[in-house]
């Protein structure tokens, strides 16, 4: 090593040499090197290395490492309890963003290292499972016995698990966008190498044995970039700062969309559309593009376009494409129809009829972005066409499907009536991977959730004013927090309610049988949540739940906080 270090012309201070030995065995002979015979020092190797805040054991499995940071964040979570508890300090919805933000970045710093596909990663998972379990219990308030899944959907945090996948997924999609001069690159199949020489110790260097059994996080990415298309772009000399069409033509491109959501300003917004659409149609320089986007079964968009000029339609336009999310069917739309208006001759007005504004804001803004390879071409086409003539002028007119503005109608019919079944399997768009992977993890823990016995024996299911049965999410706070996560109290008292784990008798009788389990009212023999909540005498009758919609037992927790607290005794 010394010699390595010699040859380059750098010297090591003897302090900095550091000596570890990486072995799979189960129980590696540790010798100490003995160098007292040279006049040297006993030189014994490291059981646990730490490296820029990783640590490292001899079989690379990262447990201590795991550890060590799940415990740092148990010992910060008992810190942050004087922030907040059950009655008073901060409300569970700040707890929980509290510990999203400040907690689990540690918890997971590096995860990639440990977490991939095959690798043994029980003893980690285990750790932040019982750190993800704290954090639960500090968010909602209950006592630690309460059943680990239920409060932890409760609270809106996702099983560590699956957010470990999303997170990995996300991971991986973004090794499209690093520079093409990054080492990594160098690592990768050729197909992603981006030109770079493959290393020796690249995937595509190794015998097909080799690749069968090779575990690394290496080749979790070449099968995860093989699903998905080339979609990034950063060095493109459209985006180059000075080159981009906001720069010269900002002034030349407008969008019109209504001042507010509501269903006057759509009118008003709708006759102004009116107006334009007629103006483009009598003057001789000017045309209409009229485009919508849409995804249909088997994941099929179809984008559908009309170019309007001299109140008539000039051409009618059709494309499908695959694998892609809805702002992408629309961009395609867009850039369908404009591209062939901008080309028609003596244009120099093209008003185009969107439902998706922001797709269209995408052209002008021409930012180094995931949708950039769709509106490349297009926006080559903008800017063509805008330099070509002073005059040349682009309006985007926002209108809603559900305005059926009749032209517009025209179009969304066309896009909703197309059939096309796809014969071959296509890659997916950047966009479409990233929300296909969330769809299927918010899926799993939904079917897992509902299936599960670990939520608790008497988790109640609620409906939502729909009467839809609750379940689980992580947007936004989840699916209850945000109904009921305002008071401290009344949050710990719901979810004891909801997850039967609260000192009643039917809680008494399942762990306490020598205790009693009658109501004090004296109505029932054994103090059941649907007495307390239906029959009971001690509470006020007039907020009693007459279905299991989950703001009429808010109403009922609010008037009757005493209910499922421990007073009720
Ligand atoms: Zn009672």
């Amino acid at each position: 090593m010394s010699k390595i270090i010699i040859d380059a012309s750098l010297i090591m201070e003897h302090s900095k040499t550091e000596l570890f030995h990486f072995t799979r065995a189960r129980h590696p002979p540790n010798p100490s090197i003995d160098l007292s015979s040279v006049g040297g020092p006993v030189i014994s190797s490291k059981p646990i290395w730490w490296y820029l805040g990783f640590y490292f054991d001899y079989k690379l499995n990262f447990n201590y490492y795991t550890h060590f940071y799940a415990t740092k964040c148990l010992s910060t979570l008992s810190a942050m309890k004087m922030l907040g508890n059950s009655s008073r300090g901060l409300l569970p919805i700040q707890k929980r963003l509290l510990y999203r933000t400040y907690i689990l970045p540690i918890a997971l710093y590096g995860f990639q290292l440990w977490f991939f596909k095959s690798a043994p990663i029980i003893k980690n998972i285990t750790e932040l499972k019982k750190m993800q379990r704290r954090a639960a219990l500090w968010i909602t308030g209950v006592f630690r016995t309460s059943p680990s899944k239920g409060i932890k959907a409760i609270a809106g945090l996702i099983p560590i698990t699956l957010y470990l996948c999303k997170l990995n997924g996300r991971h991986h999609l973004r090794y499209v966008s690093i520079p093409p001069s990054h080492a990594i690159n160098s690592l990768l199949d050729s197909q992603h190498a981006k030109n770079q020489t493959p290393h020796k110790t690249a995937t595509s260097k190794l015998a097909m044995k080799q690749q069968a059994n090779l575990k690394s996080p290496i080749k979790d990415v070449n099968e995860r970039l093989n699903s998905i298309r080339n979609c990034f772009n950063p060095l493109h000399p459209l985006f180059t700062p000075g080159s981009q069409i906001v720069d010269h033509f900002s002034s030349r491109i407008s969008f019109h969309s209504p001042s507010s959501s509501s269903d006057k300003d759509l009118y008003q917004h709708l006759q102004s559309l009116n107006l334009a659409f007629r103006s483009s149609q009598v003057n001789y320089n000017s045309a209409a593009v009229i485009a919508n986007g849409g995804i249909k079964k088997f994941h099929v968009a179809t984008a559908a376009a009309y170019i309007w000029a001299d109140n008539s339609v000039i051409k009618q336009l059709q494309v499908h494409s695959l694998n892609i999310t809805s702002i992408e069917a629309e961009l395609m739309a867009i850039c369908t129809s404009l591209i062939p208006a901008m080309e028609i001759d003596n244009i120099h007005n093209i008003t185009v009829i969107t439902d998706s504004i922001t797709a269209a804001r995408k052209i002008l803004e021409s930012k180094v972005d995931l949708l950039q390879n769709m509106f490349i071409p297009l926006a080559a086409t903008v800017k063509t066409f805008l330099s070509k003539d002073g005059r040349n002028k682009i309006r985007f007119w926002y209108c809603p499907s559900r305005a059926k503005w009749p032209r517009h109608k025209l179009v969304d019919d066309q896009v909703k009536a197309s059939s096309c079944t796809p014969t071959f399997p296509s890659k997916e768009s950047h966009l479409f991977s990233r929300k296909k992977e969330c769809d299927n993890t918010l899926c799993e823990w939904q079917t897992h959730f509902a299936n599960s016995l670990k939520k608790g024996h008497y988790f109640l299911n609620f409906e939502d004013e729909k009467g839809i049965v609750i379940k689980p999410t992580y947007a936004k706070g989840g699916s209850w927090l945000p109904v009921i996560g305002f008071t401290n109290s009344l949050y710990a008292c719901f979810t004891h309610m909801t997850t039967g784990h609260v000192p009643i008798g039917e809680y008494r009788q399942r762990f306490f049988p020598q205790l009693p389990t009658s109501c004090p009212c004296g109505k029932a023999e054994v103090q059941t949540r649907e007495h307390i909540v239906m029959e009971c005498d001690r509470h006020d009758p007039s907020m009693r739940p007459c279905n299991t919609i989950i703001n009429s037992f808010v109403h009922f927790l609010t008037d009757n906080p005493e209910a499922f607290s421990f007073d009720n005794r």
